[in-house]
């Protein structure tokens, strides 16, 4: 299982890991194919967006902020419903397609790890299939 660990250092936080999703997939030693990341936890999630300007990472957050409130009256004890419900919006997984190594992505777009109830040690798992 390839994967690395992030530590995340607030509540909220979308998190560019891009950088370790390409030495981790270095690793596997595949140059083409497919590179699914997957996040084992219940509270976080996986998603690709822009980069270029760090205000859309705040305005994410802010929109699951206001679509998913802190008071619903949540069913979960554990006091962080609203972390396991923006988690299942944004999902999980991500896919991308890998060439000559690198995972590829658009000129404005990164991997980004969404933490909604930190900070946390957290892991990301990588899959990486051979293919043209
Ligand atoms: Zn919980």
């Amino acid at each position: 299982m390839i994967s690395f660990e992030l530590k995340t250092g607030s509540q909220q936080a979308l998190i560019d890991v891009t950088q370790q999703a390409q030495r981790a997939v270095g690793q596997s030693g595949v140059e083409a194919g497919v590179c699914t990341l997957y996040v084992p936890h219940t509270t976080a999630a996986l998603t690709v967006n822009e980069v270029a300007d760090p205000a859309v990472r705040e305005d994410v957050l802010e929109a699951l902020r206001r679509l998913v409130p802190a008071d619903l009256g949540y069913h979960h004890l554990e006091g962080n419903a609203q972390a396991h419900v923006q988690a299942a919006l944004v999902g999980g997984s991500v896919q991308l397609p890998l060439e000559a190594g690198q995972l590829c992505l658009g000129t404005w777009q990164a991997i980004f790890f969404c933490e909604f109830d930190g900070p946390r040690t957290r892991q990301v798992w990588l899959s990486v299939v051979p293919g043209a």
